[in-house]
């Protein structure tokens, strides 16, 4: 049974002139939920259905959010860079490539069309893959490595970071890599050079900057969305404020196209732009609605001694608010905005409370 409904005291029955014995069974609107169910919408719920519930039709995706399409034989796309340099996406996971005098170096394998890698690749050379760099070690963009021709044993180079966690995970999808650096590491391949650093945690330990400087092109996977909503919670970024510095600190660097490893297109300077603006409301949208909700507001006297439903409570009235500004605002500009837009504000408020 969903709801239990609470009638009115034969007082206040009384004192709105209805006769008890007239309607014994008189039932209100005034009602409360089963303990644990959903009950009562908070005041000014957001039109954006909350996380759990199915929704009929997604919000359409703007323009922005549109990416050149995909040969369907196919099922990817490669788009040359630059001199040598080559990005392969399946229009949601995107990945690089670069060619030089005596091998190809691999950047990231993702699962969903590694098995493709090698048809893409063998369509621009017939060279042997030498080397792999990984962006980090999350196997959504890594796991494909074993689907790669790897009968040259390349080398893989990837952050320390990142060979700890894959050596504690042990994954056949994804080899332990064969080189690892700390700061920064200049992977030098014939005539081409990929300049490779780290910049701290933000979406987890090990998730490193991608330089190709003569193609201008930078690759940053997990942090910047061109044209869409940043993922779920933030990305699933283990360190939201280390995640925030890193897009402010892709802006200010001199490249020309970014790959960062997800959604439909390379980005722009301008997406990156878009991004910090969205990043800088949520941040003061949450900030106000932290201060002004009231910790305990409207709580059941029968839950005061439940800490978490405190919690609980008045985090849900914090991200009410923030849904519901952040509506207004961005619900037509970015991608899937009612698809994470719950989500992030979660994860910024957690963030604004303990980071
Ligand atoms: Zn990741």
């Amino acid at each position: 049974m969903p709801h239990i409904i609470r009638t009115l005291s034969a007082c206040a029955i009384l004192l709105l002139g209805i006769s008890c014995t007239d309607n014994p069974g008189l039932e209100t609107r005034d009602s409360i939920a089963a303990p644990g169910e959903a009950g009562r919408p908070f005041p000014n719920a957001p039109e954006i259905a909350p996380i759990g519930v199915r929704i009929d039709k997604y919000l359409d995706l703007p323009d922005g959010a549109k990416g050149p399409g995909l040969d369907p034989k196919k099922g990817y796309r490669t788009e040359k860079l630059g001199r040598d340099l080559y990005m392969v996406t399946d229009n949601s996971y995107q990945s690089m490539f670069m060619v030089y005098e005596t091998g190809v170096v691999v950047v990231d394998a993702p699962p969903t069309y590694a098995t493709k890698l090698n048809e893409a690749i063998a369509e621009v050379t017939k060279l042997p893959i030498t080397h792999i760099v990984y962006s980090h070690s999350h196997a959504d963009h890594i796991g494909g490595t074993g689907s790669l021709d790897l009968s040259h044993n390349p080398v893989i180079v990837a952050h320390d970071e990142t060979k700890m966690l894959l050596a504690r995970d042990a994954d056949p999808a994804r080899p332990v890599p064969t080189v690892t650096f700390q700061n920064t590491y200049s992977l030098e391949v014939g005539s081409h050079v990929l300049k490779l650093s780290y910049h701290g945690n933000g979406h987890e330990p090990g998730n490193i900057f991608i330089d190709a400087p003569e193609q201008e092109t930078l690759m940053v996977v997990d942090v910047v969305f061109p044209g869409w909503m940043p993922f779920r919670r933030l990305a699933v970024s283990q360190d939201i404020p280390g995640w925030l510095s890193q897009v402010e600190k892709i802006e200010k660097l001199p490249f020309k196209k970014l790959v960062t490893g997800h959604v439909t297109r390379l980005g722009t300077r301008e997406d990156v732009k878009t991004q910090i603006e969205f990043d800088d409301d949520l941040k003061a949208v949450v900030g106000e609605a932290l201060k002004s909700n009231a910790y305990v507001d409207g709580i059941n006297p029968a839950d005061m001694g439940n800490t978490w439903a405190l919690v609980d409570d008045y985090t849900a009235r914090v991200a009410v608010q923030c849904v519901t500004t952040l509506t207004r605002k961005w619900k037509s500009r970015l991608g899937g905005f009612d698809t994470f837009v719950w989500d992030n504000c979660y994860a910024m408020e957690q963030s604004l409370r303990v980071d």
